[in-house]
């Protein structure tokens, strides 16, 4: 299976925590193309640090629930503190895409829904994405990354 995984860090040594996920995610997939780390406005909540974000291309063999396990413990390792939605985050990593698949299980413990349901909306999601899979496909709203990434700076220039 393709996955597309975002990553993204605002808070303590950004760069390290990316670092250190990367290597964390090489353990558990075949991380085929990763797009520049870029600097990004803190989303929602603005009075917090700026973010840095990655975009990830991998193969992996796990189910789509077992690589979530598998992101969640990668963050909890890394030591991510959960504060508020959208607070500061040590690390996070994000299923965006996952081949064309559509997965809807919002009544677990860890939910999974893919595609990502804000990826269309995040800015510091679709810019990393695009660097790497322009052509990728959202098997829900029917774009690829590219388009989605236009319509959203259409949007927010009014
Ligand atoms: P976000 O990344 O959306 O800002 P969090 O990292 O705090 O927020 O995510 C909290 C929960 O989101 C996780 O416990 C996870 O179960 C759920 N989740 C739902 N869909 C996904 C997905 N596609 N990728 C990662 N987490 C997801
Ligand atoms: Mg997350």
């Amino acid at each position: 299976m393709i996955a597309y995984i975002g990553i993204g860090s605002n808070s303590g040594d950004k760069k390290k925590y990316i670092r250190d996920a990367l290597e964390k995610l090489g353990m558990i997939a075949s991380i085929l193309q990763c797009s520049k780390p870029a600097r990004f406005a803190p989303y929602g909540v603005s009075d917090q640090p700026d973010f840095i974000n990655i975009a990830v291309k991998c193969e992996t063999a796990f189910e789509p629930l077992a690589l979530l396990d598998e992101l969640l413990k990668i963050e909890s390792d890394l030591g991510r503190v959960r504060t508020y939605r959208w607070g500061p985050r040590e690390i996070d990593l994000d299923i965006l895409l996952l081949d064309r698949m559509v997965l809807y299980l919002p009544n677990r413990k860890n939910p999974l829904i893919v595609p990502h349901p804000d990826m269309h909306k995040r800015e510091f999601v679709l810019k990393p994405l695009c660097e790497i899979a322009p052509e990728a496909v959202h098997p829900v709203l029917r774009k690829t990354v590219r388009e989605l990434l236009d319509d959203l700076i259409a949007d927010t220039k009014g």
